[in-house]
């Protein structure tokens, strides 16, 4: 009887747990569906990415809004006149240029100090000995999965140098196809430029890519002129950043109103040695940025810039610098 009264009461319960699941279906049968279209909408995404690059690293989705644990961290290495920056999410880890040659200690000593392991991604934006000079010393010290090059190559030893650590590392550059994205942890970014085959100058290579972490974004451009600035604004609709890593040192080549009034920075960074002998950055750029009283961080005053998302908010590690300029 016992046995009997325990079969049936757990029959019972089977029923009335299935009733719960069916209404619990009924409720939410809307986003289940919409879910199921989302992934399978994603899965097909991916798929016809890998076809066309045969990388497994894109991201099938913008990661905008998406709620995020923990933060993202990026530095803006001072390594004189020259750029290179490094952003960090949980242990995931990206390199965007390497300064000169001459910076090659401080920057490897910096990145020892931040206990930096390995990367997932390096970039050289473009082959200038400013940006790519101490690439080789990262590779040699550090493995990473992916090498983002633009399909450009230059005659300099600098450049010979770097391709040959990147071989001894038994990889090769991967060339980023405008409008790829790739995941970095729990953030994404999407690579805007170059989107040409050729340009005139080296500097309009530059990869440029838009990074998002939750609600905060961020633009790096390395020396992308007014040119690829165009190009992007063709091709893409939602530029906005909370930061805009200046291009080309703060050059008058850089920075089109159209381009700044698109990318609508909360802050701006300009990666530049003291005293350069460039004249960065340029009276032109510093107006454009004071008139539209966007705060502005300099490594050439207030040496490597630390910026911390949460996903919501972006605070800096030191107040921002001042608009003087260089050259005009
Ligand atoms: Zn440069």
């Amino acid at each position: 009887m016992a046995r009997r009264k325990k079969l049936k009461n757990s029959s019972l319960l089977q029923i009335l747990a299935g009733i719960v699941i069916l209404v619990v279906i009924t409720i939410i049968g809307g986003n289940l569906d919409s879910e199921l279209l989302d992934s399978l909408q994603k899965d097909l995404e991916v798929d016809s990415l890998e076809n066309v690059q045969g990388d497994d690293n894109f991201s099938s989705s913008n990661n905008s809004n998406v709620q995020v644990n923990g933060n993202l961290i990026v530095d803006f290495i001072d390594v004189g006149q020259g750029d290179s920056i490094l952003i960090r999410q949980g242990e995931h880890a990206m390199l965007i240029d390497g300064g000169t040659s001459e910076c090659k200690d401080d920057l490897l000593s910096f990145l020892a100090s931040e206990g930096v392991q390995r990367f997932d991604y390096i970039i050289g934006t473009h082959p200038h000995e400013d940006h790519i000079g101490s690439l080789d010393d990262v590779v040699n010290t550090y493995d990473f999965d992916t090498f983002l090059f633009p399909k450009v190559t230059t005659t300099t030893k600098t450049f010979e140098n770097l391709v040959n650590a990147v071989n001894n590392r038994g990889k090769k550059f991967t060339t980023p196809l405008s409008g790829t994205e790739y995941n970095l942890g729990e953030a994404s970014f999407k690579i805007l430029a170059p989107s040409s085959d050729s340009y005139q100058s080296l500097n309009n290579y530059s990869i440029v890519i838009k990074l998002t972490y939750g609600d905060n974004s961020f633009m790096f451009t390395g020396d992308a002129e007014s040119l690829s600035e165009t190009e992007i604004l063709n091709s893409y609709d939602d530029l906005s950043a909370d930061v805009l890593k200046l291009g080309h040192h703060g050059s008058t080549t850089s920075t089109s109103m159209k381009f700044l009034n698109a990318v609508s920075p909360k802050y701006a960074v300009v990666s530049v040695g003291k005293d350069n002998s460039y004249n960065h950055p340029t009276k032109t750029t510093m107006d454009k940025i004071k008139n539209l009283n966007i705060p502005v961080y300099r490594t050439d005053e207030q040496g490597t810039i630390e910026c911390i998302s949460n996903g919501k908010d972006i605070t800096f590690n030191v107040e921002p610098g001042t608009y003087s300029y260089m050259g005009d």
